[in-house]
């Protein structure tokens, strides 16, 4: 398969490693939003939250939660953002489920995103769709 997380779990392809076990790795982002910016990975090749199992889901948010409180400390990070792109149009530009693991700093700039307001009634049928998938 042509997936360049495989190559670069596989050793193929080069990669700053700063965690590894059996189901996961975690190296730094080649290009990062800022210092210390890290991508976890499952070894095993899934596309992304909706077809990961649940082993190695658990697996990588295990090591996420983790490294979470390394990073921060080993780059003197204000804090950390943890995001995860799913699906083309949701900003995920590789296909091998990864969590961006992304040290803040005060004033740093970065924006998140935009926020909106749900009109009269909105919600509650928001809320309804939801609720009716998990059925
Ligand atoms: P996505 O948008 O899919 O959530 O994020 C993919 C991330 O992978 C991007 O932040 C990008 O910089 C990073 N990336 C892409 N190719 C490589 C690579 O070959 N090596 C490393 N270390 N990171 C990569
Ligand atoms: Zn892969």
């Amino acid at each position: 398969m042509d997936c360049i997380f495989c190559k670069i779990v596989a050793g193929e392809l080069p990669s700053f490693k700063v965690y590894e076990d059996d189901e996961t790795l975690a190296f730094l982002d080649i290009r990062p939003v800022n210092t210390g910016h890290t991508l976890v990975v499952s070894k095993k090749h899934s596309t992304n939250i909706f077809d990961v199992s649940q082993e190695d889901w658990t697996a990588v948010t295990k090591v996420v939660r983790a490294l979470a409180a390394v990073i921060e400390k080993a780059v003197s990070a204000d804090g950390i953002n943890i995001n995860m792109n799913n699906r083309e149009h949701a900003g995920q530009v590789v296909d091998h489920l990864h969590v961006h693991i992304i040290p803040r700093f005060k004033g740093d700039g970065f924006k998140l995103w935009h926020q909106s307001a749900y009109k009269e009634g909105e919600a509650a049928m928001v809320q309804e769709k939801i609720k009716a998938q998990l059925v």
